[in-house]
């Protein structure tokens, strides 16, 4: 099945409006569609309500940013309730800080020369509360410091560069009981991306699976064909449900489309044979 359970919209760090995404899903033939806007949930009942008119079965989703290790690692939600008030507050809460690391941020940029960033990123943002390093990135693009927005982010805005702000996420504990207590299911984001050790790879899979985690993507946007084989191998070492999802952001910028991927392996099983009462159907 053509699932994509993993995008973004102006919610947080995509660049087009929840019914736009779910029209774009739908003319490329995607059959099952989740937004998982990062750390909010303000943007699932247009989603699921835009999905619906479009005859496009929907699964509510989030995508939860946790520290583990000394490292951001995202958590993505499916098939919860998106009126759960603790995971609300939870979200809340993550996302708080981000203004505070967003000035930052632009005090470390003023300080190589780069004059207006807050104010520049603030431009793009299209929820307030969620101000991103992508929002940043289309900044300096469009001021033409830089010509995409993964030299941004080579140059300005990863670890040792004068953009970065050191950040504490939610727990990974409390990602995964947020979205299993409003009766959802957590998986773990795009794994091929971390630059973890072995052992602490280990780690984060061990702890998920503690914590009540009980997906993995092994075919999204971010990975490599040779990831979609490592975290095949992972997927059943664990005993994880495998997701699927583009992480589309932008036409501009995303260079998997939604709906755009290859096939789970049939050697495992989709997280959503497990969220089949989830899934939110068309009348
Ligand atoms: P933040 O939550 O503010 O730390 O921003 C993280 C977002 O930045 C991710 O969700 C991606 O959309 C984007 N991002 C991270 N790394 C890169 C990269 N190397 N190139 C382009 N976008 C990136
Ligand atoms: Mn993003
Ligand atoms: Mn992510
Ligand atoms: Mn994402």
């Amino acid at each position: 099945m053509n699932a994509d359970l993993h995008c973004h919209s102006t919610v947080s760090d995509g660049t087009l409006e929840p019914e736009v995404l779910a029209a774009r899903a739908k003319a490329n033939g995607v059959a099952l569609w989740a937004l998982t806007d990062h750390d909010e949930v303000a943007g699932q009942h247009r989603a699921r309500t835009a999905a619906l008119a479009l005859g496009l079965p929907y699964l509510t989703g989030t995508e939860i940013s946790i520290t583990f290790a000394g490292q951001t690692v995202h958590i993505v939600g499916l098939g919860f309730d998106a009126d759960n008030a603790a995971l609300a507050a939870g979200l809340r809460a993550t996302r708080g800080g981000r203004r505070e690391r967003a000035l930052e941020m632009a005090a470390g940029l003023a300080e190589v020369g780069i004059e207006g960033s807050y104010e520049g990123a603030l431009r793009y943002v299209g929820n307030p509360e969620l101000i991103s390093r992508t929002h940043f990135a289309r900044f300096l693009v469009e001021t033409g410091v830089c010509g995409d927005t993964p030299e941004v982010f080579r140059r300005f805005l990863v670890e040792g560069k004068p953009g970065y702000v050191p950040h504490r996420w939610a727990t990974l504990a409390n990602a995964v009981r947020w979205i299993t207590e409003a009766g959802g299911l957590a998986v773990i984001a795009h794994p091929g991306r971390y630059k973890f050790t072995p052992t602490e790879e280990y780690a984060l899979f061990t702890e998920f699976k503690t914590h009540g985690g009980r997906g993995v993507e092994v075919v999204t946007g971010s990975h490599s064909v040779a990831d979609f084989a490592k975290y095949t191998e992972t997927a059943l070492e664990f005993d994880l449900l495998a997701s699927r999802g583009s992480d589309f952001h932008s036409p501009d910028e995303s260079h998997v489309d939604l709906g755009a991927l290859p096939p789970l392996p049939d050697r495992l099983t989709p997280v959503w044979e497990a969220l089949a009462a989830r899934v939110h159907h068309p009348a």
